[in-house]
């Protein structure tokens, strides 16, 4: 079934939904044919995907919504909908159908004022497809206002509304809103499925494929990532030397200031391109002239505009902040492998030689303790303790010498 096919190793979410999209479909024909409704019916109004990052949340939200747009006339036969091929699936799918809305932020939170302009939204009937579909990518940076918002929408939706939230965790949902909601809970795939699916669809060879797939451990976009971009393979062995650097204070606060340098590159390079165009399609919309003067009282919506990118910069740097913390537990995880003698295939096997040092110049409990000093520094970063306190810290408590 093609809407599913960028969904890996989830098969039973994929069950679900399959049998929801069916039902779905016997509904709207039953309505349009004046009938009454089958009163046993695997639909709902409001679904919640859960996942670590990378298990495919949002893919399994999109082929969801394109299966419930899918107006293949093949399902008269008893197929299931969501063919992949048809208009109402492709345009779901590359993101172009009109009722499709797919919201994804830049930003830490989303407020009350995007909300209700949702909500507004989610209360018009679909305009050319069968469902007015509504894919909230970040549920999880809801304010408590934003949430209330919500909440009356998930209550009480229009007939032909479906809410689609996406959240890493259930606990990352404000508890109002997720009890209204159907869940579903995706897994990390295996190594394999994700080295498979680079293989068959992106067209990677067999052997990058794989080392990639073990250096992410299941994340199937930064897989990918690794196995195609150079700059991403070059500050992974950045992060993955940082172990063997923390032997003194001046290593420590070195190796933390690199961290930081490099997060703040990656996000200066996702986000100019993006800050240039923004900039120049609303100074165009407030009718400058090219070169000449911004009219007057438009000051305040370029500062906003400036506000929101700053934002934005902030949260890509700490998103790939966090990416290289991960990469640095996934480190210490081999090395504690190593020391235990555990059989497990190594994430990092391609620097054995680094993993044997660290793994013998300490013990397993200072290796958990190591992990540990990792993950409280997410945590810190998280409440937004300044980043490069948080790796500073993080590093002193790797020290080995
Ligand atoms: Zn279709």
């Amino acid at each position: 079934m093609a809407v599913w096919d960028d969904l890996v190793g989830q098969e039973r979410v994929q069950e679900q939904l399959a049998a929801a999209a069916r039902d779905a479909d016997a509904l709207v024909t039953a309505e349009s044919a004046g009938e009454q409704a089958p009163a046993a019916s695997r639909m709902t109004h409001a679904w919640l995907f859960t996942g670590p990052p990378g298990s495919g949340r949002s893919t399994a939200a999109r082929a969801f919504a394109a299966a419930l747009q899918c107006t293949s006339p093949d399902r008269a036969l008893g197929g299931a909908p969501g063919c992949g091929f048809c208009d109402g699936c492709h345009t779901s799918l590359v993101g172009t159908h009109s009722d499709v809305e797919v919201v994804r932020t830049d930003l830490l939170s989303i407020g009350v004022k995007e909300t209700r302009d949702l909500v507004r939204r989610a209360q018009l009937s679909p305009a050319v497809g069968r469902w007015q579909v509504i894919v909230l990518e970040d549920a999880d940076r809801l304010t408590e206002g934003a949430g209330n918002v919500l909440l009356k929408a998930v209550e009480e939706p229009a007939p032909r509304t479906v809410w689609l939230l996406c959240a890493p965790s259930l606990e990352d949902v404000l508890p109002t809103i997720r009890s209204r909601c159907r869940h579903l809970s995706l897994r990390t795939p295996s190594v394999e499925a994700v080295a498979d699916t680079l293989i068959r669809r992106d067209g990677i060879e067999p052997d990058a494929a794989r080392s990639a797939a073990r250096a992410t451990q299941g994340h199937i976009g930064r897989a990918r990532r690794l196995a195609t971009d150079e700059a991403s393979r070059a500050r992974r062995a950045t992060v993955l030397k940082l172990p063997l650097r923390v032997e003194d204070i001046g290593g420590c606060l070195r190796a933390a200031q690199e961290l930081i340098d490099a997060a703040a590159e990656d996000a200066r390079q996702v986000s100019e391109e993006i800050d240039v165009r923004e900039t120049e399609d609303l100074r165009a919309a407030l009718g400058a002239a090219a070169g000449g003067r911004m009219p007057r009282g438009t000051a305040g919506a370029m500062k906003e505009l400036e506000d929101k990118q700053k934002r934005r910069r902030t949260r890509t740097q700490r998103d790939s902040l966090d990416l290289a913390l991960t990469d640095l537990t996934g480190f210490y995880r081999d090395v504690l492998a190593l020391q235990l003698g555990s059989r497990v295939a190594l994430a990092n096997e391609d620097v054995r030689e680094a993993l044997d040092r660290v793994a013998r110049g300490s013990s397993p409990e200072g290796t958990l303790r190591r992990m540990e000093a990792v993950l409280a520094c997410r945590e810190a970063l998280d409440t937004n303790v300044a980043p490069l306190l948080a790796v500073e810290a993080m590093a002193m408590a790797l020290r080995t010498g």
